[in-house]
């Protein structure tokens, strides 16, 4: 993957450096329930978006508001939809959307470009790597990707859920020094802004943990955004992989020039020290597990105290079907204690399980590599 970043975002004024931002730009701004899209503010924002382009910044968008749209022109307003209507309101409003942005980025001559995608495209490597390639083939001839999820095909257990996670994932795919998400309040608050007029906008964030999650106020509460949750999780998935993340208000005329000029706008979210690889955070955030191998307590110990590779010998069963590469979970005595990457199929491994790495060529003919998961390939469940 080629690397756009220099250093990683550790103060405002670093954010001076950011060379790749993914902007992800939620419903309540977009649409309205009378008049359908706002164009005005789409306008507004791409203003902004195009003064960094223009600043050598590349970027990509990442918008909800097809639902939304869809909804207002089937006139399906006030009440919850089944999926198939959400799914349909979707296919309704996605051209709607892009319509929109094309309109206020041919004002600056840029192109825009549609990518729809489901978790499922992120899940898979030749997938990933296509989505990447492509951005960076769109970066190269100064076009705009606009990413929604891909919501015609999607159901639950492939859905991203919300565009704040699908824009953290962006965020790895394109290699993004930030991610910033646009919405309707001026970014995190230590209490409900709504409720109290002491509530004091948090300024920087260098370890998201509990206490800011409990600031957040929960999923289902709201601070007028609904989404606050939602923001933290995308923001703690972004730092984890080394992407700083902010939150600031879409609706405030200036605030993502002020952002990215380093001054004292919204809520930043400081890359986190502990930050894992791509590679590890796809593991964790992106793959589902196809299978688990149980391991003895030696191998247990080796993965977790010694930072050792699994070895066939320490494996006493292997549950499911999977291939040369798949995810699978580690399971000690005590439950999962990682996740990684098998080099080898689960047949191949019920075949070499509890047997000497010298011995995988006798047994299977072949011998590829010595570990059954490399310590590069596997992350603890306790740094996750
Ligand atoms: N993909 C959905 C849409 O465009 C939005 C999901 C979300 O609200 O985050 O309507």
């Amino acid at each position: 993957m080629k690397s756009s970043r220099s250093e990683m975002i550790q103060s405002r004024a670093d954010l001076t450096c950011a060379r790749r931002v993914v902007v992800k730009i939620g419903s309540s701004l977009l649409a309205d329930a009378d008049e359908g899209i706002c164009q005005d503010v789409i306008d507004r924002l791409v203003d902004d978006l195009a003064g960094l382009m223009t600043g050598g910044i590349d970027v990509v968008v990442v918008t909800s508001g097809a639902v939304a749209l869809g909804r207002v022109d089937c006139d399906w307003l006030g009440r919850e939809l089944s999926v198939h209507e959400k799914q349909a309101a979707a296919a309704i409003g996605q051209p709607k959307l892009m319509s929109a942005y094309a309109k206020a980025f041919a004002r600056h001559d840029r192109s825009v470009a549609q990518m729809l995608l489901t978790k499922d495209d992120l899940r898979n490597r030749r997938r990933y790597l296509n989505a990447s390639n492509t951005s960076e083939t769109l970066f190269s001839v100064g076009a705009v990707p606009i990413v929604n999820e891909n919501d015609t095909v999607v159901v639950s257990e492939i859905k991203f859920g919300d565009n704040d996670s699908l824009g953290a994932l962006v965020s790895m795919v394109i290699d993004a020094d930030l991610l910033v998400m646009l919405t309707d309040v001026e970014g995190l608050f230590d209490k409900n802004p709504c409720t109290h007029a002491d509530a004091k906008r948090v300024g920087i964030v260098a370890h998201l943990d509990e206490e800011h999650v409990a600031m957040a106020g929960g999923a289902s509460s709201s601070f007028g955004t609904g989404g606050m949750a939602s923001k933290l999780s995308a923001a703690r998935v972004a730092t984890k992989s080394g992407v700083a993340a902010a939150i600031i208000s879409g609706q405030k005329p200036g605030a993502l020039r002020n952002l990215m000029s380093g001054g004292d706008e919204g809520t930043l979210f400081l890359c986190g020290v502990d930050r894992q690889t791509r590679r590890k955070h796809w593991i964790t955030e992106v793959l589902h597990p196809a299978g688990e191998i149980l391991v003895d307590a030696g191998a247990a110990k080796a993965l977790l105290k010694q930072g050792g590779s699994l070895l066939p010998i320490g494996v006493v069963s292997v549950e499911g079907v999977f291939d040369k590469g798949d995810c699978v979970e580690i399971v000690g005595s005590d439950g999962v204690i990682a996740r990684g990457l098998c080099n080898y199929t689960a047949e191949e491994m019920r075949l070499i399980m509890g047997h000497a790495s010298g011995d995988i060529e006798s047994i299977l003919g072949f011998h590829d590599f010595t570990s059954v998961i490399h310590r590069d390939n596997l992350v603890l469940t306790s740094d996750v």
